[in-house]
């Protein structure tokens, strides 16, 4: 790998391969940095895009703390460095609010397991790499604004991502310097995972003051932001194209 290569800062983006983390990973190559494709399934659209974008792929199932905790350490095998984590992948199935026996504690573990510990593995296995990022090395979750108020698809998701926005406080107060941590809470964003949501998509298009649920790529020209702003530490930004409000 030659020294030019080797100076481009590197960016691991876990669920890559689709909707929010597609679009972060396709901004942030197109900003200059290295990305790390990830996916738990998608192995073929994994290897496609990291080429496509002068990366790499790795596959990795974040129920699985080995397969959580060996991805970063395949990233830096293969890099040498990381400055950048972005901890995107996430699960979420409805489960009305007041149906509590519908919620059940294999959907609580499962909705932890994914949305809450797998970021917290990763920060904890990528700490030492982010210190060492000449730039000061970056994480950026990405919550809900369920996180934020009592919304949501299922209590556990609500909770796995209020817990999430409150760990990306907590680092940040204890990281810094040399790590900055925020977060990302969007509201309706059209992926893969809301494709058949409709009462969601109709109240953003009659409530929200921008009259739409966000695209892939608002949710990563923030990301990008966040990350190029280099004194901005532990703020959760709500990106829900103002529905709040109303
Ligand atoms: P998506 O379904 O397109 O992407 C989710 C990604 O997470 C997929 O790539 C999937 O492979 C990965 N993933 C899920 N379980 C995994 C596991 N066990 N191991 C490894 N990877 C796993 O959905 P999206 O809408 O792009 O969601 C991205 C993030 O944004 C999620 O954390 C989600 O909770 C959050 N979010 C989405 C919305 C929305 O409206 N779409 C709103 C708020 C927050």
């Amino acid at each position: 790998m030659g020294t030019e290569q080797h100076d481009r800062p590197v960016a691991l983006v876990t669920g890559s391969t689709s909707g929010i983390g597609e679009a972060v990973a396709r901004r942030l190559a197109g900003g200059g940095m290295r990305v790390v494709v990830h996916s738990r399934h998608s192995t073929d659209a994994g290897e496609a895009l990291a080429a496509e974008l002068g990366g790499t792929y790795v596959q990795a199932d974040l129920e699985v703390e080995d397969e959580t905790r060996a991805l970063v350490r395949t990233a830096l095998d293969r890099h040498g460095r990381l400055d950048v984590l972005v901890n995107n992948a996430g699960i979420s199935w409805p489960i009305p609010h007041a149906d509590l026996a519908a919620a059940t504690p294999a959907d609580w573990r499962r909705l932890l397991e994914v949305n809450l510990i797998a970021p917290w593995l990763l920060c904890a296995e990528a700490l030492p790499a982010l210190r060492e990022a000449p730039g000061g090395g970056s994480v950026v979750n990405i919550t809900s604004h369920a996180g934020v108020r009592p919304k949501g698809s299922s209590v556990p998701y609500a909770a796995s991502k209020a817990a999430l926005n409150h760990v990306t406080r907590l680092l940040a107060a204890a990281l810094g310097p040399d790590v900055r941590v925020n977060a990302v809470a969007p509201g309706l964003v059209d992926t893969p995972m809301t494709k058949d949501w409709a009462e969601a998509h109709q109240l953003w298009r009659e409530r929200a003051p921008m009259h739409r649920p966000a695209r892939p790529a608002d949710v990563a020209d923030l990301v990008a932001s966040l990350i190029a702003s280099s004194y901005l530490t532990g703020e959760v930004i709500v990106l829900d194209g103002g529905l709040n409000l109303t």
